[in-house]
């Protein structure tokens, strides 16, 4: 969020910061008090008077240098101006995790935007600090808990499960006990039942990668739509695709997390941003000069023999080639097979296979408290999927009134739909949505909303669909002196602790 503010073209603002001011609209929101107008909602007010909206901001990921490469740009090459044992292209968690164990060796991370930890960052309104990307992980993931408390930054338990919100009222234990209890007729709520019964036996006698072939939504074939729309939903949430396109593995075992089975939650004031950055910073005060922002990789050639890598970046927009013995690859498949022109075919064809769910997180910023049901509150009814309090993990819903808060909202789309996140007026439009439909469930929310915060996630989530994990098995093969440790590497759903996996597989692998 440290991008300059400026009034830009629709293009070119996909890193700029566009606050807008407006006083009480239509919406009823709260005047932020500040001075700079959006040109999106110029534009919009002059359309239409009654389209007045809420402030909006917008952050994100960059995507020029990206695009121009997937567009077949001839991006500038300099002479070899340093040799490195390790290079580690990428600054998202698996990166981060990648550094952190080869601390002690002459290794370097380079990571393209000018802040650290990919899908997982966080970003602060007024004193409130909210998650942009990933929320939590559970006390089962060891290793990463085990890390994190090491660099000084423990995590704190989140208190509760989820709830199912229908008219507004919370309902909890939705496939177990509390299914009794769901205001929808007797056949669907045995069916929120019957199907978690189901999927644990079916779990049971199948292998890992029979159900890997398998669709999901064959499995939820027999059951109402109101199951159907729930999967829908919190597949797209969790990992990016609806159940059409979820392998029956992780549609399957995913019923286990919401009956309670999956071990205590943990996480941070900011969700899992502020536990990338935790580790940014120490790898940056400890390790000085290895960890270096704003650099974009944009090619890897393999030197002959095998013996060496050339890294071809643009760093600071100067373009700036290391010469590295060994190269890990953190970054998302789709980009790795861009990066390496030298990839066999077979190999090339598996990581351009992979599908991706573009990915907007919305924080709605709030002059006091907001519903505060849960840590995690699911909708069968709205544009988004589900939002969590940002501060419950400081106050499980017991905190001091009034007081700031943000809901944190999770609206994944389609692969369809990637194109809206580069449409400023779209994604206005989508945040006016989040509020109407936010202040339906809970009259009175639009009152408080002082702005929004919309974060753009390009090919945030790669989707576990029907055959990914020998999909991602042949994409994640070790080529030469490259490892390829970027979460996508397994075909399961996407997390910090799988990043952290990946990471030690990656610099096992090469050794
Ligand atoms: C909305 C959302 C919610 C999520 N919720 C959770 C959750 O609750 N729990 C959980 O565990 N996980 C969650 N995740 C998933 C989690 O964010 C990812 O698993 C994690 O970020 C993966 O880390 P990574 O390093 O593998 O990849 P990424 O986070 O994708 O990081 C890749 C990094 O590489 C950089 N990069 C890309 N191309 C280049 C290049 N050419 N040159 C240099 N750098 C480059 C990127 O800028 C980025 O920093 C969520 C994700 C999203 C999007």
């Amino acid at each position: 969020m440290s991008s300059p503010r400026t009034l830009v073209s629709r293009r070119t603002a996909l890193r700029t910061v566009i606050a807008g001011a407006v006083g009480v609209g239509p919406l009823g929101c709260q005047s932020s008090g500040k001075s700079e107008v959006s040109t999106t909602r110029l534009r919009l007010a002059a359309e239409n008077a009654a389209a007045k909206t809420c402030p909006v901001r917008f952050a994100g990921e960059r995507f020029d240098q990206p695009h121009a490469k997937r567009d077949g740009r001839a991006f500038p090459q300099a002479q070899v101006s340093e040799n490195v044992e390790i290079a580690i292209i990428g600054g998202g968690p698996s990166g981060l995790c990648a550094l952190h164990a080869l601390k002690g060796r002459d290794a370097v991370l380079l990571e393209k935007e000018d802040e650290l930890g990919g899908n997982c960052t966080s970003d602060t309104w007024e004193g409130v600090t909210f998650s942009t990307g990933a929320a939590f992980f559970t006390a089962g993931d060891a290793a990463l808990v085990e890390l994190m408390r090491s660099i000084g930054a423990p995590p704190l338990p989140i208190e509760g499960g989820d709830v199912l919100v229908v008219g507004g009222e919370p309902f909890a234990d939705f496939f177990g006990n509390g299914a009794r209890r769901l205001p929808f007729e007797p056949s669907v709520r045995d069916a929120f039942r019957l199907s978690a019964e189901r999927a644990e036996e079916r779990r049971r006698q199948s292998r890992e990668r029979e159900l890997d072939v398998q669709s999901f939504s064959e499995f939820l074939r027999p059951y109402p739509a109101e199951l159907r729309v729930f999967w829908d939903r919190f597949g797209a949430s969790n990992w990016g695709a609806t159940a059409e396109h979820t392998s029956a593995r992780l549609g399957l075992s995913a019923y286990a997390w919401l009956r309670g089975e999956e071990e205590g939650r943990l996480s941070y004031p900011g969700g899992l941003g502020a536990a990338a950055s935790a580790l940014g910073a120490h790898l940056s005060a400890t390790l000085a000069g290895q960890v270096r922002t704003s650099t974009f990789t944009h090619e890897l050639t393999v030197e002959a023999g095998g013996r060496s890598v050339l890294v071809h970046t643009l760093s600071a927009g100067e373009p700036r080639t290391i010469r590295a013995r060994r190269v890990i690859v953190a970054v998302p498949k789709f980009f790795a097979a861009r990066m390496l022109p030298q990839l066999g075919a077979e190999q090339r064809a598996a990581m351009s296979a992979f599908r991706y769910a573009p990915y907007p997180v919305f924080n709605v910023c709030l002059n006091d408290v907001g519903p505060e049901l849960a840590y995690d509150s699911w909708f069968l009814d709205a544009p988004f999927c589900d939002i969590i309090p940002a501060d419950w993990v400081l106050f499980a819903g017991r905190g001091p009134k009034p007081r700031k808060t943000a809901l944190t909202v999770y609206h994944p789309l389609l692969e369809g739909q990637r194109a809206q996140l580069l449409d400023d007026e779209r994604l206005v439009q989508m945040s006016d949505d989040v509020v109407l439909h936010l202040d339906r469930h809970f009259p009175g929310l639009r009152g408080k909303v002082a702005e929004t915060r919309v974060y753009r996630r390009g090919h945030a989530l790669p989707l576990p669909a029907p055959g990914q994990l020998a999909r991602a098995e042949l994409a994640s093969r070790t080529f030469g002196p490259i490892a390829f440790a970027h979460s996508d590497s397994r075909g399961d759903v996407s997390a910090f602790a799988g990043a952290l996996r990946a990471a030690h597989r990656a610099i096992a692998e090469l050794g």
